[in-house]
């Protein structure tokens, strides 16, 4: 075939085959044109999962009558006219691309008018033909009518998913833009059906309306806020407590100067920020907002702008990272967002079926729990001897009042520990709390020089396969920082010479296993601590104590005051609760009592 020059509008849809991938992308494009053209309200209609039809109007700025064709010409934009402009992009769209290609592969109706013009005009587009421009009712504002998307592009439509599945696409899309602008209000449609509806929102209380509206009346009560600055960069919004993490990453919202994004730099920092308090294949939730100024990330790095490039990636990564770990560090036990089962539970377990331990939400992918007694080692509990103690009920309720987590009364079952304070019942899952409050203790311990070991007079040999001992071998130098010496006799032998005072030579077999199992399972998050970190997790929940053993009051008083005093102390080391409260009001719904 000779080469020549291709048609414009072959041109238009090969450019369309970038950004336009289903319906969802129409909507984006449109809502971004909205938003750029400073609307205050946007409605967006669509019928059979937008592939019949996407019609979003709003109240914008308009298009002057005579430019309403140049619109849609390939490469015009009103947004950018220099290099300049583009290395500080303030808007969401810059390419002049949208509408073209849009238009080339559907049948589109554009109707505008600028705020002061008399009356409105439309232009129609279908298989490369314009009709118009034409005088139009339109109010000020402009309307895109979008109609049998991809009708002449085959290909295209065959990948075209249900029009259920489409429309959850343009949901998501959606509830992203409505989260991304508090204060443009936005209404969504499918038929006569509104998905959507969200006011304007300026204040404070009225943003905590719209994130409820798109994540849930819980969202809000399982998150904190993140407020954290660092020279020009700027990241607010909120984080999910740990124990609010799910089963997939469907609600991680990032935005960056007001553009949605999912950007895997973004994500990675975040997932490392969660590294030391979620269970592993939980993913956390969190709507975040990074501003910066716009010299110093390039927008224009992906066709459909999902991914952004920073001038530095690194401090961005780290600064994110940093922000996210020490606001999850803050949340220490704090009655004011104590976990208290939610209200649904409570309704759902009313006398008879009255039974404590499940108002825990157990993780399905909980480790079975080691059954073994063995006597409470004083040293593992750490920290400042217990007091003695007082007359039980006299100190309970005296001392309830200072502590939050209260007074232990009892323990239940050898696992859980019932306290109470001034709200009413604490309990506490005794292995998970330990674990938490060791795992951080060797953290500090790591961080001030190293774990404190002792050397073995006989060297410990453990008999591995030849890949699981290079594998621990490589990790060496976390092993040194952990507490332990190990070296490699032969090709699968491996000899521990020094552990930390933590552990006992018994455990060291079982310990270097599960870190092997860990290791293999882990998410691999290449950060430089990670290692060793994980190491510490794990010889925590090993070190930790485990159900059945018998725990007196002071000693459970002492584990309760160490919980208050250590960072994170909400959640174990692999995201589960360490602790739950039943306040006395909850309690006398349970038993049906008024006060
Ligand atoms: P881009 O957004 O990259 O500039 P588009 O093809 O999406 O390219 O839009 C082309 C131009 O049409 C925009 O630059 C803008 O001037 C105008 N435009 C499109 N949609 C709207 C709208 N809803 N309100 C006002 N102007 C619009
Ligand atoms: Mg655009």
């Amino acid at each position: 075939m000779p080469i020549r020059v291709l048609p414009e509008a072959l041109i238009d849809q090969i450019a369309a085959g970038e950004v336009i991938e289903r319906p969802a992308s129409v909507v984006k494009e449109l809502v971004e044109n909205s938003l750029d053209a400073h609307a205050t309200r946007i409605e967006i209609d669509v019928e059979r999962g937008g592939i019949g039809l996407v019609r979003v109007r709003d109240d914008g700025a308009g298009i002057a009558a005579k430019e309403l064709a140049l619109a849609l010409s390939r490469h015009a934009t009103s947004k950018i006219s220099s290099l300049d402009d583009l290395n500080a992009v303030r808007t969401l769209g810059f390419r002049g691309e949208a509408l073209p290609s849009i238009a080339s592969v559907s049948r589109l109706k554009i109707a505008s008018r600028t705020q002061g013009a008399a009356h409105g005009t439309e232009i129609s587009v279908a298989g490369g033909k314009a009709t118009g421009p034409k005088p139009s009712a339109q109010l000020a504002g402009t309307t895109v009518e979008v109609r049998d998307l991809f009708y002449n592009v085959p290909a295209r439509r065959k990948f075209v998913r249900t029009e259920a599945t489409e429309l959850g696409h343009i949901a998501r899309l959606v509830e992203r833009l409505a989260l991304s602008r508090p204060d443009v209000a936005f209404r969504l449609r499918s038929g006569e059906r509104v998905l959507l509806e969200a006011p304007v929102s300026f204040e404070a209380t009225q943003v905590d309306q719209r994130l409820s509206a798109v994540l849930g009346e819980e969202f809000l009560t399982r998150a904190v806020p993140v407020s954290q600055r660092s020279g020009p960069v700027e990241l607010t919004g909120w984080i999910g407590l740990p124990t609010a993490s799910r089963g997939q990453p469907d609600q991680q919202f990032w935005f960056v100067n007001g553009r949605s994004l999912r950007d895997r730099l973004l994500m990675n920092a975040a997932r490392l920020g969660y590294r030391d308090v979620l269970f592993h294949g939980r993913h956390p939730v969190y709507v975040l907002h990074l501003t910066i100024d716009p010299e110093l990330v390039d927008v224009n790095a992906h066709p459909q702008k999902l991914e952004v490039r920073f001038r530095d990636s690194r401090q961005i990564h780290d600064f994110v990272f940093r922000a996210i770990e020490r606001t999850l560090a803050a949340t220490r036990p704090d009655t004011a967002v104590a976990p208290s089962p939610p209200p649904t539970v409570l309704a759902a377990i009313l006398p008879p079926e009255l039974e404590l331990p499940t108002l825990l939400p157990r993780d399905p992918d909980d480790f079975p729990r080691v059954r073994e007694v063995a006597p409470l080692d004083p040293a593992v509990v750490g920290g400042p001897p217990p007091p003695p103690a007082p007359p039980a009920q006299v100190s309970a309720d005296r001392r309830a009042a200072d502590a939050s987590l209260g007074t232990a009364i009892a323990q239940l079952h050898g696992i859980y520990i019932l306290a109470q304070n001034r709200d009413g019942l604490v309990l506490v899952d005794m292995h998970a709390a330990h674990e938490r409050v060791l795992y951080e203790q060797m953290k500090r311990q790591l961080a001030d020089g190293g774990v404190p070991s002792q050397h073995l007079l006989e060297p410990l040999v453990i008999d591995l396969k030849a890949h699981e001992l290079d594998q621990l071998i490589v990790h060496r130098a976390e092993w040194e920082k952990a507490g332990f010496e190990i070296d490699a006799l032969g090709s699968t032998k491996l000899a521990v010479r020094r552990i930390p005072v933590l552990v006992k030579p018994g455990a060291v077999a079982d310990l270097v296993r599960s870190v092997l199992h860990e290791s293999e399972t882990g998410d691999g998050t290449h950060h430089l601590d990670a290692a060793a970190d994980r190491m510490l997790a794990t010889l925590a929940c090993r070190s930790a104590i485990h159900a059945n053993r018998r725990l007196t009051l002071p000693e459970m008083d002492a584990l309760l005051r160490q919980m208050e005093a250590t960072e994170r102390a909400n959640q174990c080391n692999h995201g589960r609760p360490t602790w739950m409260r039943l306040t006395m009001t909850e309690l006398d719904q349970l038993f049906l009592r008024g006060r």
